[in-house]
């Protein structure tokens, strides 16, 4: 998780501030492609998430920046944590492909 805090670049969430990478492209609208931005999953882990977390809330230790691509990737999905599960099923547990599900905005 020392990428999410290396570089400037925060969004507030409510009362919450989140600390993304300077790089990071903008949030999408929900909807459209996942550009790896990072918000939804530097906001709180989802259920795989919690699995290589170990909590329920703050920022996904799955959660990794690539610098190549200036842009958050999965670790879960990448290989380097869980890597036992099956890709297949870790692309449609973390809904790769699917668009940007979430509402959480950039201030
Ligand atoms: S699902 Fe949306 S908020 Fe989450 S990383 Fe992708 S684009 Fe960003
Ligand atoms: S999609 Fe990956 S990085 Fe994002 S919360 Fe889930 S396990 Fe963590």
């Amino acid at each position: 998780m020392a990428d999410l805090h290396a570089r400037l670049g925060f969004v507030s969430e409510a009362a919450r501030t989140i600390w993304l990478h300077e790089a990071a492209p903008p949030k999408p609208a929900p909807g459209a492609p996942c550009n790896g931005c990072g918000l939804c999953c530097a906001a709180e882990p989802c259920p795989l998430g919690v699995l290589v977390s170990g909590r329920r809330r703050g920022a996904c230790r799955a959660l990794a920046w690539d610098e190549a691509e200036a842009r958050y990737r999965c670790g879960v999905a990448t290989g380097r944590h869980l890597r036992w599960l099956p890709k297949p099923l870790v692309r449609r547990w973390i809904a790769a492909g699917q668009g940007c599900d979430s509402t959480l905005e950039r201030s």
